[in-house]
């Protein structure tokens, strides 16, 4: 054989290795398990969560429903990603996800930031369950895109409560993670009818969702940024922490966590979202969820506990003090 087809050869062999490993090698998925929130029965009026990978939450009391980021569509494969192809919200896949977490309405649908992986389900999810959409102008030209009217959209005031039965919601301004690191930044301007390219779900505003109930605080961070001191006189129970592409654990859980006085931590956006949700979940390519799962134990005084998708848990105990 020649030398120069050699090269060629050992080159093609050291990117199918490289590409193995960053496919098979992603720890974590051993230590999430043994944080697996456990299965019991739910009391009639618990206030109770679903999770749906990435940051998608669904919180309910057997009255009223609201719902961040929802995103079961999760086009596959981060090739297409990559190349920017065209997406679309998968509406079969959505609607019976949402049937088999036995939703026919939801009252708000509450949205941290337009990328597709938060926000590309949001106006559908609405208009088929008939929820008001809430979040960034951008996010609502999501909603318009996906056909709802004005009347099921509204543009939020940082801080401003919205209530919704016993729920009542707030957004706080936040920050991406990390350098955006190719993720598209901006507003979207125009109401963004799908299919739509990947990129041209442009960032918008970043919030940080805290939701009041009177059987506990519930503070919903879907994206790994902060900015310092943004949750200063904010209190919840219990955060549900958006953990990809974080890059100083330990600022991050002090700014968030730490700040709001949370004991409880329930991880999310650990998962690689270009795989089906209907798939056994896998950490991201190149993460460390074991790192991050032994950062958060190095917390005594935090527990961790992990879901799976569309698991629906009691939150807190009956009575109006959280467990
Ligand atoms: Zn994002």
């Amino acid at each position: 054989m020649k030398w120069p087809l050699r090269i060629g050869l050992i080159l093609l062999l050291v990117l199918a290795a490289a590409v193995a490993v960053i496919q098979c090698w992603r720890p974590g998925l051993a230590d999430y398990a043994a944080h697996r929130y456990p299965d019991s029965p739910i009391p009639p009026g618990a206030l109770t969560a679903t999770w749906f990978g990435v940051t998608a939450v669904l919180l309910r009391d057997g009255q009223h429903a609201v719902m961040a980021d929802p995103f079961f569509s999760r086009p596959p494969g981060m090739l297409n990603a990559l190349l920017n192809r065209r997406i679309e919200p998968d509406e079969a896949r959505i609607s019976a996800w949402l049937q088999r977490a036995g939703v026919e309405h939801l009252d708000a649908v509450l949205v941290s930031h337009s990328h597709y992986d938060h926000a590309m389900d949001a106006g559908a999810v609405a208009r088929l369950t008939g929820a008001t959409l809430l979040g960034s102008e951008s996010s609502l030209n999501i909603g318009r895109g996906a056909g709802l009217p004005e009347s099921q959209l509204r543009r939020v005031e940082p801080g401003a409560r919205y209530p919704f039965g016993s729920f009542g919601v707030r957004f706080i301004e936040s920050a991406h993670a990390g350098a955006t690191g190719g993720r598209p930044t901006g507003e979207i301007d125009a109401p963004l009818v799908p299919p739509a390219r990947y990129l041209d779900y442009r960032l918008g505003g970043t919030y940080s969702i805290v939701v009041e109930h009177p059987q506990g605080r519930v503070l919903l961070h879907g994206s790994a940024g902060f900015r310092p001191g943004m949750l200063r006189g904010e209190r919840a129970d219990l955060v549900f922490l958006g953990v990809a592409a974080v890059d100083d654990l330990e600022t991050y859980l002090r700014e968030t966590v730490g700040t709001v006085g949370a004991r409880r931590v329930i991880p999310t956006h650990w998962d690689d979202f270009w795989r089906p949700l209907e798939q056994p979940l896998r950490p991201l390519p190149l993460s460390r969820l074991d790192h991050i799962l032994a950062g958060l134990r190095a917390h005594p005084e935090l527990r961790v506990q992990t879901l799976e998708p569309g698991q629906t848990v009691a939150l807190f105990q009956a009575s109006s003090s959280p467990e």
